[in-house]
């Protein structure tokens, strides 16, 4: 079964294996000058992005290598979801440093989410670090680069309002050939209290339609068969030609001027229109947004795949207020009923859990573990909680559950989540593979 969770390789970025997956680039030679060595940690949001990254260097005369020590630049895309991802990237700076006191003119990017976090302060911690550069900072990086070389540290963790990329086709870094992933928007406006991702990856904007359809369609024409739609909330996806910020198009809607709007449901069809013979993913999906539309147009369309990874994080409503997850626990099996209702018991549904938030109880505690009865997961992402700096819940709420108690707490709901066979997304991979 982890063969089968690893080849679906949606990771949310809350997972542990979020964490722990590293990608790095392929040697590829056109004659170019430079070379650009980059790898990248996470969530399927950052290597997509690593992917817009290479093709905005690979237009500024850079060729990709696998091997850092040839290489003229090296980025490392970073993850801040949890300090030991942070750690990681410092490990690795660690390791360059030794190259780069043979190889001085090399110059050294941090981009992603530790640099939007740490910002300059980067610089004055990692003395190897010449280049600091945020998710929606992406074209700068030739001009920063450039100024590093000059013997300028760089650094631009600007948060746009609108930029998704929309017009820059990604350099596929480490593809089988067969399935891709298409980043749909951008950002989050969720506030979760556990999570940095509306501090490092700002607000939400999606992305045209019409090239999100032209990269499905790309990729078709070239022999893929599967595509997965990327974003940290892609049942929010909402798009108008004149506005892609979902909090300035939802305030002229609420004007009262006339929007014609794309939602998820319909770009979910639009996608999978482009052939049946394409295989369609999503995630992640956020328990508050998605519609009964979203599960129709995935009833109609046979190539959209029966899976939804539906993170509830944990199973008891003050919990759920508390994470300012903004849905209840009957609201969530609400949803799943839907699920149910719609797509039948072969729609897989997977789930990220939280062991020990702050001033949860023993019945809280237990509230998840009947919500996972409730449920039966095929799967489930499952942590104990830890503070991480800057978010909401570090600054309203003590982190007080004892680290044994959460340890413990986790492992009842593991040895919970064992008890449930992974029999329907396993059905679920045959049914959508046997094109
Ligand atoms: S929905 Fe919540 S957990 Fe997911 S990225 Fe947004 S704030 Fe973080």
């Amino acid at each position: 079964m982890s063969n089968i969770i690893q080849d679906i390789d949606i990771v949310d970025r809350n997972s542990e294996n979020a964490m722990e997956t590293v990608k790095t680039s392929k040697e590829e030679n056109t004659g170019k000058t430079k070379k650009l060595y980059i790898e990248s940690y996470g969530c399927q949001m950052n290597f997509a992005d690593s992917e817009i990254v290479t093709s905005i260097m690979k237009e500024n005369g850079y060729d990709t290598t696998s091997d850092f020590e040839n290489a003229d630049v090296v980025f490392l895309n970073t993850c801040s979801i949890r300090e030991k991802a942070e750690q990681t990237v410092r490990n690795r700076l660690n390791h360059f440093n030794a190259v780069k006191k043979n190889k001085p003119n090399m110059t050294i990017g941090v981009l992603g989410c530790m640099a939007e976090r740490l910002k300059d302060k980067l610089l004055e911690e990692e003395k190897i670090v010449d280049v600091v550069v945020g998710p929606d900072a992406y074209r700068d990086l030739p001009k920063l680069v450039e100024s590093a070389e000059d013997g300028l540290k760089a650094v631009n963790t600007f948060l746009s309002r609108e930029e998704t990329y929309a017009d820059i086709s990604p350099v596929r870094l480490n593809s089988n050939g067969v399935t891709a992933f298409i980043s749909i928007m951008r950002g989050c406006d969720n506030m979760c209290s556990f999570c940095v991702v509306p501090f490092t990856r700002g607000r939400e904007r999606s992305r045209d339609p019409h090239s999100i359809v032209k990269e499905a369609q790309d990729l078709f024409n070239n022999g893929y068969k599967e595509v997965t739609l990327l974003g940290q909330n892609v049942d929010s996806y909402k798009w108008s030609a004149d506005e892609n910020n979902k909090a300035w198009l939802e305030r002229k809607e609420k004007k009262g001027e006339e929007v014609e709007v794309i939602n998820f449901a319909n770009l979910l069809e639009m996608v999978a229109t482009v052939s049946p013979e394409l295989r369609v993913r999503f995630s992640t999906s956020h328990p508050k947004d998605i519609t009964d539309e979203v599960l129709h147009t995935m009833k109609k369309y046979e190539n959209i795949c029966k899976y939804i990874h539906l993170p509830a994080q944990s199973g008891n409503s003050r919990v759920l207020d508390l994470m300012n997850r903004t849905y209840t626990r009957e609201w969530y099996i609400n949803r799943v009923d839907a699920i149910r209702n719609i797509l039948g018991e072969e729609c897989g549904i997977s789930s990220d859990m939280i062991a020990g938030f702050c001033t949860e109880t023993e019945d809280e505690h237990k509230e998840t573990i009947t919500l996972m009865d409730y449920v039966k997961y095929d799967f489930s992402y499952m942590f104990f909680y830890s503070e991480r700096p800057g978010t909401l819940a570090a600054k309203k709420y003590a982190d007080d559950i004892p680290l044994e108690v959460k340890k413990r707490r986790l492992q009842e709901i593991i040895n919970n989540n064992r008890k449930f066979p992974y029999r329907e997304i396993s059905w679920t991979w045959v049914k959508c593979t046997r094109f």
